[in-house]
C-alpha cells in the first residue's frame, strides 16, 4: 500500500494541530455531569452566543446530537420530514426508528433542498390513522446534496409554515459554518428559525471529538436526560471540549481557505475529459466518473496507488472534501494525479 499523501476523503480526518493539542492539555476540568467542568461550560456559552440560543449541551458526536433532538421532540409513532439525502436517514443506523420509534418521510429535493410546496404536501392530516407530522429537519449545508447551501428565505418560509402547523424545526448544522462562510449570513440568522440546532466540531473546525446541540432551556433540560440515557454523559470532558473551543476561536475564519481550495479543485477537474463536476458552493466537491467508463471505487483505487484518496459515494459518484489538513499546493498536486490517472484510463 502506498501511503496516502493527500486525503480528500472527508473533513473528519483532520488531526488536532500542535497548538490545539497544547490548548487541550492545559484545559481546566471538572465533573461535566455536575456541570462543574469550566471548559465544557465555556464552550456551551460560546455556542449559545454564536447560535443565539438560551442553552446548549456538549455531546460526544454529531450523531448523538441529532438523535437526542429527535428523541426530545418526538414520541413513538411520530413522523419527521426531511430531504431523502439526509444524514439522519442514511448514516445513523436507523437510529430514529430504533431509539425513538420515529418514521422518516423523505422528500425528493434538488441538491438536498426541497420546496415549501413539497413540505406542505407531506404534512399529514388529522385522521386517527395518520402518523403525526412532528418534526422538519433541514441539513445545512446538504452533504449528499453536494455541499449545497439552504437559502435563508427558504428556511424562513418552511420553518414559519412548520410552526403554524404545530411542527418543530431541527437543523442538522454539521457544516453550518461552511454555509456562513459562503453567504456571510451569520449562524444566528440561520438558527433563529429553528427550535434546535446541532453543530459539529470534528468536521471543518478540526477538533478531534464532539458536537453541540442548542435550543431553549426546557429543550436542553430534556436533552440532558437522554444524554445520560444514551450514554453520552462524560466526566472531565473539558479536555475534548477545549479542542472544540480552540476550533471555534481559531479555525472558523480559515474555512474560507477550504472553500477557495474547493473552487480551485473543481475548476481543475472541469478541465479533465470524462469527469462531470457538480456545482460547488462550499468545501464539498462532487464529481462523476461515468465518462471514463469505470466505477468510483475503481477510480479511487487507482488514485490511492498514487497517494491520493477521495470518497466513493455510490456507483460512479465521488466526493472530494477540502479541509484544514490539505494545502493549496496539495490541491494542485492532487489535480495532477487525478489528471494523469484519468488520462491513463482513457487510453485503455
Ligand atoms: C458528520 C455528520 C453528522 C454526524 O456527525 P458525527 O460527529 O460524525 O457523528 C450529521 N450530519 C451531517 C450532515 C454530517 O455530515
Amino acid at each position: 500500500m502506498v501511503p496516502i499523501k493527500i486525503d480528500l476523503y472527508s473533513d473528519t480526518i483532520t488531526r488536532p494541530t500542535q497548538a490545539m493539542r497544547a490548548f487541550m492539555a492545559q484545559a481546566p476540568v471538572g465533573d461535566e455531569q455536575q456541570k462543574e467542568d469550566p471548559s465544557v461550560n465555556q464552550l456551551v456559552e460560546m455556542v449559545c452566543d454564536l447560535l443565539g440560543k438560551e442553552d446548549a449541551i456538549f455531546l460526544p458526536s454529531g450523531t448523538m446530537c441529532n438523535q437526542i433532538a429527535v428523541r426530545v421532540h418526538c414520541r413513538a409513532g411520530d413522523e419527521m420530514i426531511m430531504d431523502q439525502t439526509a444524514h439522519v436517514r442514511h448514516y445513523e443506523t436507523a437510529g430514529a426508528a430504533a431509539l425513538s420509534g420515529v418514521q422518516i418521510y423523505p422528500l425528493i429535493g434538488q441538491r438536498g433542498i426541497f420546496s415549501i410546496n413539497q413540505f406542505q404536501s407531506a404534512i399529514r392530516g388529522s385522521h386517527a390513522y395518520d402518523p403525526r407530522s412532528r418534526l422538519i429537519l433541514i441539513e445545512q449545508t446538504s452533504n449528499m446534496g453536494g455541499g449545497s447551501v439552504w437559502p435563508l428565505d427558504a428556511i424562513r418560509d418552511i420553518c414559519d409554515l412548520a410552526h403554524q402547523k404545530g411542527l418543530v424545526c431541527h437543523m442538522d448544522g454539521a457544516r453550518l459554518f461552511n454555509a456562513v462562510t459562503a453567504t456571510r449570513i451569520s449562524a444566528k440568522e440561520y438558527s433563529k428559525h429553528f427550535d434546535s440546532v446541532f453543530i459539529d466540531f470534528s468536521k471543518g473546525l478540526g477538533a478531534p471529538v464532539g458536537g453541540a446541540l442548542a435550543g431553549s432551556k426546557a429543550f436542553i433540560q430534556e436533552a440532558w436526560r437522554f444524554k445520560h440515557q444514551f450514554g453520552g454523559a462524560m466526566r472531565q470532558a473539558g479536555i475534548i471540549a477545549a479542542g472544540a473551543t480552540y476550533g471555534l476561536q481559531h479555525h472558523l475564519d480559515r474555512l474560507v481557505e477550504d472553500q477557495e481550495h474547493a473552487q480551485l479543485l473543481a475548476a481543475g477537474l472541469r478541465n479533465i475529459p470524462g469527469l462531470n463536476v457538480e456545482p460547488v458552493e462550499t468545501n464539498l466537491v462532487f464529481f462523476d466518473v461515468a465518462g471514463l467508463g469505470l466505477t468510483a471505487e475503481a477510480f479511487n483505487h487507482l488514485l490511492m496507488q498514487q497517494g491520493v484518496r477521495v470518497s466513493v459515494v455510490e456507483g460512479t459518484r465521488i466526493r472530494a472534501v477540502t479541509h484544514l489538513d490539505v494545502s493549496r499546493s496539495q490541491i494542485k498536486e492532487a489535480l495532477q494525479v487525478i489528471n494523469a490517472v484519468a488520462a491513463q484510463v482513457r487510453k485503455i
